[in-house]
């Protein structure tokens, strides 16, 4: 592989013409879409309009006379379709964590008796952190058991309330099995949550499906919509009507305007919701999912998955004998949209390739992480990347202070 022939797979993309639809910075090549996604330029004028026209002129009256009030809904139901919910199932709230609390609060209630909730080390450290703040405070016996990744399927037994997994590993990319594993929690009578942050916009959508109970994910990732951006809640239908979580408030209520003095849960997903929502990252998401249209999610994961595999190739062919490899999951056919690289000096070399334009993120310990977001990355992009991080290695132009001294966010 040479640079003529990336340039050649860009020619047959059917995704090349997507870039457009995106404002990326000249000369940037951003393999971060997987933290935070790049700005979709129909976003710029709707956040605009937003601004001047329904904040700055029609003030309150948008709430009706703009739809703000439904965007949750209307934008849910555009991310059900790329995640593989159905009509009604999806509200878009809050932040990932705080969604996490609400659906396995709501799970260990309805499963009371069982006082096991059983995650993996791989989880994202939040997810970890979320259901040792609700152990803690229910203070009833309920424990967090935390296995090894590929333990999870053998540790569900009849003890478990609750399986809490996401999807795809935020360090080593593997994908979990869902059908699999959504399936022996319910042999066991357990309710099963997924994590959607790795996987919506990245790989196609399975909820129905594996039949999954509950579903969290954010949307500043693969889904563009922009720093803070809300994330979602996905409640299979039938239990919608069953499941209570642990908080609540006014947006969630069957009727908020009746202002009632006794909570009564929205008949459906929107019970999920529970105060006033941020309208304008609201509308830039909104945007943002309009970029979707059309888009089969097969073959973007498909294309994901090949820059994955060239990317991967061509780092350990011109880089491993500068100490560089490949970290984390090697079968191609179980894995999400990123890739990390595992050097001592990895922090120090993310920031030399920043520097030079091309960025990704360093993961504690040792890890450089690259996202592969095929709506907007090209094949150039991937071998560019690579010959960047070849000289950075070659001349060692990582090693200076100026490149060593942590920042607040890595
Ligand atoms: C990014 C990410 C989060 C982020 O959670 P927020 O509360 O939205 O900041 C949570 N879980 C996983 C697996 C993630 O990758």
């Amino acid at each position: 592989m040479n640079r003529k022939d990336a340039v050649a797979l860009d020619r047959k993309d059917v995704f090349a013409k997507k870039r457009n639809a995106f404002s990326i910075p000249k000369g940037m090549i951003y393999l971060d879409g997987n933290s935070l996604g790049v700005l979709p330029k129909a976003a710029v004028a709707r956040v605009k309009h937003a601004v001047e026209v329904e904040w700055g002129r029609d003030l309150i009256t948008s709430w009706n006379k703009h739809g703000w009030f439904h965007l949750p809904q209307v934008i849910g139901d555009k991310i059900a379709k790329l995640i593989g919910g159905v009509p009604g199932s999806v509200i878009v709230a809050d932040t990932i964590s705080v969604n996490l609390f609400k659906v396995l609060s709501a799970a260990v209630a309805k499963r009371r008796g069982r006082k096991v909730i059983l995650s993996d080390s791989g989880n994202f450290p939040s997810d970890l952190y979320v259901a040792q703040g609700l152990t803690q405070f229910m203070a009833d016996g309920h424990v967090l058991k935390v296995v090894e990744p590929d333990q999870v399927l053998q540790s569900i037994n009849e003890d478990v309330a609750v399986v809490m997994v996401t999807e795809v590993d935020y360090r080593t990319s593997h994908r979990h099995d869902m059908k699999a594993i959504t399936a022996k929690a319910h042999e066991n009578g357990a309710l099963m949550i997924w994590d959607l942050a790795h996987s919506a916009g990245s790989v196609p959508g399975r909820l129905m499906d594996v039949d999954a109970d509950f579903a969290v994910g954010c949307t500043y990732k693969y889904l563009n919509g922009g720093p803070g951006a809300p994330a979602f809640a996905f409640v299979h239908p039938r239990l919608q009507k069953e499941v209570m979580p642990a908080l609540v408030g006014w947006w969630g209520h069957a009727k908020p305007f009746a202002f009632a003095q006794q909570f009564a849960g929205a008949e459906n997903v929107t019970r999920f919701q529970v105060g006033t929502q941020p309208m304008l990252n609201m509308v830039a998401l909104d945007a943002a999912m309009d970029v979707w249209k059309g888009v089969s999610m097969e073959k973007l994961h498909a294309k994901a998955m090949k820059q994955c595999a060239l990317f991967a190739k061509l780092a350990e062919e011109r880089c491993g004998k500068f100490g560089i490899s490949v970290h984390g999951e090697q079968d191609w056919s179980q894995r999400g949209s990123h890739v990390c690289l595992a050097h001592d000096e990895s922090y120090a070399i993310m920031q030399a390739l920043i520097s030079r334009k091309v960025i990704g993120d360093f993961r504690a310990p040792n890890l450089m992480r690259f996202g592969f977001t095929p709506l907007y990355v090209s094949y150039a992009d991937v071998y560019d990347a690579v010959e960047h991080l070849h000289q950075v290695l070659s001349k060692r132009l990582w090693d200076k202070p100026k490149f060593k001294a942590k920042a607040a966010v890595t």
